[in-house]
């Protein structure tokens, strides 16, 4: 027996979960059923894995997000960021474009607001850092590093030159590790663009804490990783802490020092702060505790997945009982399927399904015609790697109208060659318009 009421479904955020859990909602949803409502600060979901090439200028930026309104044509959506759950209450605060807070009230809760930078206390890291997380940040890094090389073409200051060649990426994971080395590879291929500039005048630079880079893949891959950059003239510090970052002057803890106008941190990410301040259950690191069938523990009408949830890994539980599943794109899509049918299956009375997927690996880019790769126990590197990335993302990018333009971008920049222009006025819109009203 159904709960026999149109339920209304409340939906926080609208990246991988909350938008694959809209769509698999209005897909199956009855007339009258249920109404779905979507709320994210962002008027799109975004496609992370294109993100490093959305920076190089591989694909274009608007074609790496996917429009709430145009896909979730039977669900509401509503722009404004979350600002508290009370879900004893059935209640949620959220915040609009406007600076007004409103209440929403709702049957079915669904949390999905994904996971934030993890900052640490580094001096000079909030003044300087950049995170590489949203398609904004994707674009200001593009624009900036190209800009970067125009500053230094111009400048007699031969310190400030080498201060504007100098990248610095900290963070060894996926997101750090593809940023780095498709924006080296744009940077690179612009230089020839630039009749002051050699390849040999940028300095790129990797730190990681841990002792190896890339956890999604096995070690041998890591390692051969860290070889293919070193090869690209990229020095990577392993087992190495950014102590300070201060007026961009880089100090790690190995001792070395030096200045660098690009700080990119990429050091891991934290569960959704909002998460923590609510009355659901979290776990020590904040992600909401979910069970095997993606309800919320111990409260009834919430249910939660992706990064910030603490799901599971139904796959793993016989080696740890305690395995959670990864936070990856891999899961999110895939919870959020199962997410959307178990509540179809509850609200219509029937019991819901546990989650279980066993990881199939991982596909890396690393610039143009480079990889890595490690799916299905197969481990690939270089072209046949890249190849795997580029097939295996758009294949799995929402929407054929996206599929098809991150196509059309890749025949044409391969067709055109790739384009490096420089747009950093977008980073500063207004200077000219000031500069004109201030003469
Ligand atoms: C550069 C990069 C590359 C990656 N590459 C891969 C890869 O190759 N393979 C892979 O498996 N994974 C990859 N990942 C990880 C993957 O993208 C995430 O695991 C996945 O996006 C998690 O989905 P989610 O729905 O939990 O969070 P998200 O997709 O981040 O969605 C969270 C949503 O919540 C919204 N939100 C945040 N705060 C609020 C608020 N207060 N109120 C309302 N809405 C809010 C956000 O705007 C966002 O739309 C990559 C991540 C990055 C950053």
């Amino acid at each position: 027996m159904g709960r026999g009421k149109s339920e209304r479904i409340l939906i926080l955020g609208g990246g991988y979960v909350g938008f694959y859990a809209a769509l698999g909602l209005q897909r199956r949803l009855r007339g009258g059923e249920a109404s779905v409502t979507v709320v994210d600060p962002q008027p799109h979901m975004t496609y992370q894995p294109f993100l490093p090439e959305a920076a190089a200028g591989a694909i274009e930026p608007r074609h790496v997000v996917v429009p709430l309104r145009r896909t979730l044509k039977r669900c509401h959506v509503l722009t404004a960021r979350v600002t508290k759950i009370v879900h004893e209450a059935k209640k949620v605060t959220v915040e609009t474009p406007d600076g007004q807070q409103q209440d929403l009230d709702y049957d079915v809760l669904v949390v999905a607001l994904g996971s934030v930078a993890r900052l640490m206390p580094i001096p000079g890291l909030a003044e300087q850092g950049i995170a590489f997380k949203t398609i904004g940040e994707a674009i200001y890094l593009r624009n900036h590093v190209m800009s970067r090389l125009d500053a230094a073409s111009s400048t007699v200051d031969e310190n400030l030159r080498r201060k504007l060649l100098t990248f610095t990426f900290v963070g060894g994971g996926f997101a750090g590790i593809e940023a780095l080395a498709e924006l080296e590879d744009m940077a690179r291929y612009a230089t020839r663009y630039y009749e002051n500039i050699d390849p040999s005048d940028l300095r790129w630079v990797l730190v990681e804490a841990a002792g190896r880079i890339l956890p999604e893949v096995r070690e041998s891959l890591g390692v051969y990783t860290v070889l293919q950059l070193e090869r690209r003239g990229i020095e990577v510090y392993l087992s190495t802490l950014a102590k300070s970052f201060e007026n961009g002057h880089v100090v790690l803890s190995d001792g070395t020092e030096f200045d660098s106008d690009t700080i990119v941190w990429t050091a891991g990410v934290k569960s959704n702060p909002v998460i923590a301040a609510s009355d659901l259950p979290f776990d020590d690191r904040g992600r909401v505790r979910a069970k095997p069938t993606l309800q919320v523990d111990g409260v009834a009408d919430a249910w939660t997945a992706g990064d910030n949830a603490a799901v599971p890994d139904l796959s793993r539980i016989e080696e740890d009982p305690d395995a959670l599943c990864a936070p990856n794109a891999q899961h999110a899509v895939r919870q959020a399927n199962v997410l959307a049918k178990n509540i179809i299956a509850v609200l219509r009375g029937r019991e819901p399904k546990q989650y279980k997927h066993r990881n199939v690996g991982s596909v890396a880019s690393l610039g143009l015609h480079k990889g890595v790769a490690d799916v299905y126990n197969i481990k690939a590197k270089g072209f046949i790697a890249w190849a795997m990335h580029r097939g295996y993302h758009v294949g799995r990018v929402p929407t054929f109208n996206r599929k098809f333009r991150v196509v059309a971008d890749w025949l044409l920049s391969g067709l055109l060659r790739r384009e490096v222009i420089s747009m950093g006025q977008i980073n500063n819109p207004r200077a000219e318009f000031d500069r004109v009203s201030r003469s």
